[in-house]
Formats: structure tokens, C-alpha cells, sequence
């Protein structure tokens, strides 16, 4: 089999970071390939009714935005907050379909597995010689079809929604989960719209005091008001006090909004929502007659049993490292981001999305040559991942492989 041409540029996930890497892929030279999953943007799609915190202006490529442009396309309200199916419907989808990508994203399309040609993850360690075996993508159909791609350089933006947390403490499963979990939600749901008919009425636990969470109970304390008999159980790590803390002169309305509601509610401000703070998730147990949960937590060392109708996991996601296992990844102990940016990131003391940087492409480099992780998964567990911040990367990133790989502007 013949070696791809050195600009082949394999992108796993069509989200906005890995389309954004396309455009400046393609405005580079290389020839660009993105594998995607689902639909192009499906992760801003599934949470479709979520309004984004970001403005338009700050959820736009810059190279992206200029090709769109130039097709005769017309940008939003820079000021406007879109939802996440105005996000994928508005801007995603008319990015894939601009003609220098056709043909080029490749959807229903799911990467498998990453390795190289010919040499295996413990040969050449840390070498650049590494280089002279191209990338292997194991890529699959949805009729189960498996094919081998080849690339030169390949960077992961397979983002990190599709891996939700546990429930369960230590961040294992609680008693009961795995088998469960089918059953449970794992997302935040849109209780207020298509799933509106699950929740109107019952007696929902939410599990969770991060963004997802908030959004979750704040929408199902809306939904009270609507249809009597609705109430939630709000179960959370933190405590009423420490709970949704706010950003000093948060300059993110929609944030700042949701989270003054958010510690409102939980300080018990309305009769249908009641707060379980400083809590750990122990068990779930099902009853097949009454179609409820008997879900068990801990308070300190003592137990605390709830029923419920309908349980909502929102303890936010992680990256899928077994990807790329194959590749010469140094990950993060805490977090599962590559390490060099995960400290970085660390060293930052957990400061606010908006006050991090994008840290340099050198961060984002790996052990192994010419791969890349970038967007949402390039911050591992960490849920502080600002679109901004991924174009930046994109930019770096293609700059410095274009480079390495002799690509046309970057020779
Ligand atoms: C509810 C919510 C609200 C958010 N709001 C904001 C906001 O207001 N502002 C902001 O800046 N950020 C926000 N974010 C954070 C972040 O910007 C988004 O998660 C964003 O979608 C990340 O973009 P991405 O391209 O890195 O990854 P994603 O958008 O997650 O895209 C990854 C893509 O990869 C695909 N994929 C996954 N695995 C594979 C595989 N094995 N093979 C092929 N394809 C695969 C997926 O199907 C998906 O389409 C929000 C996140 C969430 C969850």
C-alpha cells in the first residue's frame, strides 16, 4: 500500500472545533478528511434546547466565519445567545456544506480506533521517526462496515458529551447503576419540550450541581408551575452554601441568571424543589410494579432513601481515552486531558472559562508526532471549556503541522 501524501489530514468529530480545524486545514493546503460520528454538530444538537451562555460573537471560527463569508452567508447578531440547535442548524450546517468541504466530512462515520502503520505504541518511543509510519483509522458504518484510512497528521475533536459521568461515589458506578443505566438519563433533558411528558406530574431526582444540573432543576421548577404534582428531588456534592458560586462581575448574563436561581432554589425558595447538599450516591434500586427508583445516599456515613419517577444523572463528562491507546498519549492522572495543558490548566487554579488562555501549541503537543487533541476533549474532565479558546488552538495547531509536514503556507 502506497504512503498518503504528507498534507493528508485525518480530523475526527464534525463539532465546531474539528470543522474550524478543516477550514484551516484546507486553507493550508493539506487534504483534509473529518470522520464524524452522527450528524455533523450532533453534540450541540443534543442539547438542541439549552441556551448558550456565549454570544454569537464568541461562537464563531474566524476562519470558518470568513469562508462562510464569502459563500454569501449572513452572520446573526453578534450579541444574540443561540440554543444549541440555532448553534448547529444556523452555523454548522452551513459550514459543512460550503464546496471546499463537500465531499470531505464524512458523517455516520464513527472512528473505532487510532494506531499507526506498520510500527506499534511501545516502538520509537518518543521519537519523531514516528512520523515515517502514517496513521491508521479503524472507521466504521452504520451497517457495521469497518475500513482502514490513512493520514499523515490526525487530530481528535471527538469532544467529550458522549461520555457521561457516574452517579455513583468515587466516580465508580453506585450499587445498581451499570445495570440501570439504560433507563436513567444521563444528559440535561429538555424537560420543558420534547421530554416534557416524562416529568409533568412526577417526581424527578436530578443528580448534580454543575451547569447541567442547574439548567436541569431550574427548567423542572419552571415545569412545576405548569403542571401540578411536578417535583425534584435536587441531589448535590456541594452544599446550599457552595453550590453554582458566583463569577466575580460575571460578565455572562445567561450564567450569571442561572445561577442566582440555581442557589435560590436550593436554599428551598420554591415548594416544589428540595436540595440534598453534601451528599454521595450509594445505590439505585428499581420496582418493576410501581415503576419507581429507591435511590440511596449517603450523608456523611448516614443513609438517606428517595423514590422517585424519573432519575436525571448530570455529573457532567469525560474524554474517551481508549481511542487513541495505541498512540504515545501522555494524559493527565486528574483530569485525562494531555498532560502539558492539563497543567498548565491546573496551575491556573481552576480560574473562570473566560480567563483562560489558550496556552500555546506546545501544550498541546503529545509524545507522539503530528497528533493533536483539541476543543472540549483537550480539557479532559474539566467542564471549563470556552469555543474561544478551541479556535485559538485550531489556529496553533495547523500552523505548527503545516510546518512540520511542509504544508503549503507553513513551508
Ligand atoms: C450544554 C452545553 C452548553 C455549552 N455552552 C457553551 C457556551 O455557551 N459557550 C462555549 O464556548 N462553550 C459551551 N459549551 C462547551 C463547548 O464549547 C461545547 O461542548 C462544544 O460543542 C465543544 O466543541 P468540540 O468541537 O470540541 O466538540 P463537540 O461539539 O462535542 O463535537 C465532537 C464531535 O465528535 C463526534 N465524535 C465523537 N466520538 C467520535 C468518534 N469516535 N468517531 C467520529 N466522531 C466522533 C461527536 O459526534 C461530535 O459531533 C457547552 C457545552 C455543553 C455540554
Amino acid at each position: 500500500m502506497p504512503d498518503p501524501a504528507r498534507n493528508t489530514l485525518a480530523i475526527v468529530g464534525a463539532g465546531p472545533i474539528g470543522l474550524e480545524a478543516a477550514i484551516a486545514g484546507l486553507d493550508l493546503g493539506f487534504d483534509v478528511h473529518v470522520f464524524e460520528r452522527g450528524e455533523v454538530g450532533s453534540h450541540p444538537l443534543a442539547w438542541g434546547h439549552v441556551r448558550m451562555f456565549t454570544p454569537w460573537r464568541m461562537n464563531l471560527g474566524p476562519r470558518s466565519l470568513e469562508h462562510l463569508r464569502r459563500a454569501g452567508w449572513v452572520a446573526p447578531d453578534p450579541e444574540a445567545f443561540p440554543s444549541g440547535l440555532e448553534y448547529a442548524e444556523g452555523y454548522l450546517h452551513p459550514l459543512a456544506r460550503l464546496p471546499g468541504l463537500s465531499g470531505r466530512v464524512h458523517t455516520h462515520a464513527q472512528v473505532v480506533h487510532l494506531g499507526r502503520r506498520g510500527t506499534l505504541k511501545g516502538d520509537w518511543i518518543g521519537d519523531p521517526r514516528r512520523r515515517e509510519f502514517p496513521f491508521r483509522l479503524l472507521v466504521r458504518d452504520p451497517g457495521g462496515r469497518e475500513s482502514f484510512l490513512h493520514a499523515c497528521s490526525l487530530i481528535d475533536a471527538s469532544g467529550v458529551y458522549g461520555q457521561p459521568n457516574w452517579a455513583g461515589d468515587g466516580g465508580i458506578p453506585a450499587r445498581g447503576e451499570l445495570y440501570l443505566a439504560p433507563q436513567l438519563g444521563y444528559h440535561p433533558d429538555d424537560v420543558l419540550g420534547l421530554k416534557r411528558e416524562r416529568y409533568a406530574g412526577r417526581r424527578t431526582l436530578v443528580i448534580g450541581g454543575g451547569a447541567s444540573g442547574a439548567t436541569t432543576v431550574t427548567n423542572l421548577a419552571a415545569l412545576a408551575e405548569q403542571a401540578p404534582g411536578t417535583a425534584v428531588a435536587w441531589a448535590t456534592r456541594e452544599t446550599a452554601d457552595t453550590l453554582c458560586l458566583p463569577v466575580a462581575d460575571d460578565p455572562l448574563p445567561g450564567r450569571r441568571a442561572l445561577y442566582e436561581r440555581a442557589r435560590a432554589l436550593a436554599r428551598g425558595t420554591h415548594a416544589a424543589v428540595v436540595h440534598i447538599g453534601g451528599m454521595r450516591v450509594e445505590g439505585f434500586e428499581f420496582n418493576s410494579a410501581t415503576h419507581r427508583y429507591r435511590v440511596t445516599l449517603l450523608i456523611g456515613e448516614q443513609p438517606r432513601v428517595e423514590e422517585v419517577d424519573e432519575v436525571l444523572v448530570n455529573t457532567g463528562f469525560g474524554p474517551d481515552d481508549s481511542l487513541y491507546r495505541e498512540l504515545q498519549v501522555h494524559e493527565c492522572y486528574a483530569t485525562r486531558a494531555p498532560m502539558k495543558l492539563a497543567a498548565a490548566l491546573l496551575a491556573g487554579g481552576g480560574a473562570d472559562c473566560l480567563a483562560t488562555p489558550a496556552f500555546g501549541v506546545e501544550t498541546l503537543s503529545n509524545p507522539e508526532p503530528d497528533f493533536y487533541i483539541v476543543g472540549h476533549k483537550s480539557y479532559g474532565r474539566s467542564s471549563n471549556f470556552l469555543l474561544e479558546t478551541g479556535f485559538k488552538q485550531v489556529d496553533e495547531v495547523l500552523g505548527k503541522l503545516a510546518k512540520d509536514q511542509r504544508v503549503g503556507a507553513g513551508v
